[in-house]
């Protein structure tokens, strides 16, 4: 007998970005093409404390602010048995063990974890300006506002840095996220052809 197929037939993809660059929009479109896709938030899997800055901030764009152990966990937990967590494998007879799922890991830091990248067959990282992503950042600013020196503090240095080395990494598309939504996915599609 065969062993569960969903062990190939599992593609993952990671998106990975600027804050603000449409990440999560881009994901959520993509989603919409295959019924069988899945989702990972980096959102949810942040730890109810964040190490601090040597200004005495805490630093929530710093990896270890994030649970990337149950981050790990649950992903392979989808690679293994993705049917298990598909509403659409869950919802209609459609539970055919040959069904390619597609699970999108998606968040600023996600490419981050070594032995996440290890398992990833596409890596997307969504490029953002200065300008662009503090203007984005505070259009969003409605019910929570930046502490004070947070965006020069943290969110922008440590988003240089991870562009600094995903840059250099020959196996990350880049995808510049001055575009609107529908050009970010046409390239997307364009990149995984
Ligand atoms: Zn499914």
């Amino acid at each position: 007998m065969m062993q569960s197929s969903g062990v190939v037939n599992t593609l993952l993809i990671a998106v990975s970005g600027c804050s603000c660059s449409g990440k999560s929009t881009v994901v959520k479109e993509l989603a919409s093409f295959n019924a069988h896709s899945l989702m990972v938030h980096q959102d949810d899997y942040y730890k109810p404390a964040a190490p601090q800055t040597a200004d005495g901030m805490e630093n929530w764009d710093a990896i270890e602010a994030l649970d990337t152990v149950k981050l790990l966990q649950d992903v392979k937990a989808l690679i293994q048995d993705p049917s298990k967590s598909c509403p659409a494998c869950l919802s209609a007879n459609d539970n055919e063990e040959n069904n390619q799922h597609i699970v999108y890991i998606e968040g600023t830091m996600v490419l981050d974890i070594g032995k996440l990248s290890e398992l990833l067959h596409t890596k997307i990282f969504i490029t953002l300006s200065y300008d662009e992503c503090l203007r984005r950042r505070r259009q969003r600013w409605k019910d929570y506002i930046d502490p004070p020196g947070f965006f020069d503090g943290c969110v922008w240095p440590m988003y240089m840095k991870r562009e600094t080395t995903l840059l250099k990494d020959l196996t990350v598309k880049v995808i510049d996220g001055h575009q609107t939504k529908e050009e970010i996915v046409k390239t997307f599609l364009d990149v995984n052809k």
